[in-house]
């Protein structure tokens, strides 16, 4: 129990921070969803491409014209379809991760498998870009134990978890941590019949709004999570748009990458904790 929570030491004199992430999911969770099988009908698989057709050069123009930069989560083999994905990132000035290969579901995954997708995925970006990826963001932010040490194994940071608003450190890998509803999949992921409608733009703009003035005020971390083919619809960059402005406007908030914040973490350290394991309570003796 911490009584007495500090302010987080940003660097410049900077007294918040934020981070624009895109999760380039692109066709991998549909591939993975049918790695058994594909169906026949090609609608969700289609309407996945639109993010590397047309919505995610929309949000990279968006954050051109913001001057801010982005950091980008890439399951391996949407690098590997789309060659010039990952170098045309970098030139622009923007940040890349891995994000699995086939963005496998951790659940479905042993952990050879995690650690061979994650050695794949790293020796093709360093294949396409010519150095090794700093950083790795879970496919559905589910992590293990296992996952953790890999981590640390090849110093690679993570942003999968909630256990702060801060960075922090689990297992000796510094976290920049995620949030659900900081995320665009579930207010405007709609696939067909049985989802949900999506949240209206205004709706969702004022939501994280508010949530990026509380983490403004408290002296913390306000990380956005959007995906290419979900949020790069035109009226969706307008929000992300108008989202943003006022960040890059104020002077005292650091719109900057995962990357330059997991850096600048390692230096001023701060809560570091371990990944339990919790004994099952039918396993117990007493109340102990
Ligand atoms: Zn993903």
């Amino acid at each position: 129990m911490n009584w007495n929570p500090t302010p987080y030491p940003w660097p410049d004199g900077y007294r918040a921070a934020a981070c624009f992430t895109v999760d380039v999911d692109a066709t991998a969770p549909w591939l993975w969803q049918h790695r058994d099988k594909i169906p026949s009908g090609i609608a969700a698989l289609e309407h996945r491409q639109y993010g590397m057709r047309q919505g995610l050069a929309r949000m990279v123009a968006m954050l051109d014209r913001l001057n801010i930069p982005g950091s980008f989560f890439v399951p391996g083999i949407v690098a590997k379809d789309n060659p010039d994905l990952l170098p045309g990132l970098i030139e622009r000035g923007h940040e890349i991760g891995l994000h699995g290969f086939y963005h496998e579901i951790v659940s479905e995954t042993s952990d050879a498998q995690f650690t061979d997708a994650l050695e794949t995925s790293i020796e093709l970006f360093v294949a396409q870009t010519g150095a090794r990826p700093a950083g790795f963001r879970s496919p559905a932010w589910e992590m293990t134990p296992h996952m953790l040490s890999e981590l640390r194994r090849h110093g690679l940071w993570d942003s999968s978890l909630m256990g702060h608003d801060l960075p922090y450190q689990i297992d000796g890998v510094t976290e920049l941590p995620v949030r659900w509803d900081n995320d665009d999949a579930i207010f405007f992921k709609f696939l067909g019949a049985g989802d949900r409608p999506p949240r209206s733009e205004a709706e969702i703009c004022a939501r994280w709004t508010h949530e990026a003035r509380a983490q403004i005020r408290d002296g913390g971390l306000f990380m956005l999570t959007v995906h290419d083919w979900i949020s790069g619809r035109a009226a969706r960059v307008e929000l992300l748009s108008d989202l943003f402005e006022p960040l890059c406007a104020d002077e005292t908030v650091w719109v900057t990458t995962c990357g330059e914040i997991a850096r600048h973490h390692l230096s001023v350290g701060g809560l570091e904790v371990t990944s339990q394991t919790v004994t099952p309570i039918n396993e117990r003796t007493g109340h102990e």
